[in-house]
């Protein structure tokens, strides 16, 4: 399929929570954007799983990706292993994605950063040509982490200040992650979205800060950057 961009990350709304900006502003300048989701976050105590797929469907379309998959792994349950990496690979393989954008590879929740590992691994091994699996050899050229979650300095920051109306309302479309029913309204277990929504807001502001803009996100890359022109560097430095 060739995608220019695949965001990996294990539940519904990741995505869109800490790198859904620069999912739409990479639409937006043309290029042909992917998101795969792990699993249905079924361990949620919001919403049905079944209604956290058509979301995310909705809040797809809201950034403007080419497609959105879920893989139907466990939430709650990831872990890096061959079954898991064969099957992320497959995805790659057939997505073809240039680069690659996947939780930080440490933090406070287990699935996440299980899988910035597993899917490191399936970036990899996608690209082994004697490696048992379905599809022909790819790997992606540029594997990017999200910072957001982790609270890490990030490598860079993507000003997404015109994209973060668009942000926001991808993120409002898991209406079944907020504002529960009222026989659900005891539950405590998860942070309801609107609440991770206003935190994240602020994260968004704080990487602003970092690069003069009012809202961007950051990303680390563990790979040492190539550059043969230090002088037509993109960017700006302050
Ligand atoms: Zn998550």
């Amino acid at each position: 399929m060739k995608l220019d961009l695949l965001a990996i990350a294990p539940h519904p709304d990741d995505v869109e929570l800490t790198s859904g900006g620069t999912m739409i502003r990479m639409a937006q300048a043309g290029h042909k954007t992917g998101i795969l989701d792990l699993t249905r976050g079924e361990t949620g105590t919001r919403g049905t799983p079944e209604m956290r797929l058509k979301e995310a469907a909705r809040a797809g379309k809201i950034m403007g990706v080419q497609v959105r998959r879920n893989l139907g792994l466990p939430d709650a349950h990831l872990t890096v292993n061959d079954d898991y990496k064969a099957a992320v690979a497959e995805v790659i393989r057939e997505l073809e994605p240039r680069t690659v954008i996947l939780p930080y590879w440490e933090g406070r929740h287990p699935d996440h950063y299980t899988a910035g590992r597993l899917c490191y691994e399936a970036c990899f091994v996608a690209g082994l040509k004697n490696y048992s699996l379905g599809g022909q050899p790819w790997r992606p050229s540029i594997i990017l982490y999200a910072a957001a979650y982790a609270d890490v300095r990030p490598t860079f920051a993507v000003d997404i200040t015109a994209q973060y109306e668009r942000r926001r309302r991808a993120i409002l479309a898991y209406g079944s992650q907020f504002n529960p029913p009222k026989h659900d309204r005891k539950s405590r277990v998860a942070l309801p979205l609107d609440e991770l929504e206003e935190r994240m807001s602020i994260q968004a502001k704080h990487y602003g800060r970092a690069i003069g803009v009012k809202y961007a996100e950051g990303f680390v890359m563990r790979e040492v950057l190539q550059l043969d022109d230090i002088v037509r560097m993109p960017g700006r430095y302050l």
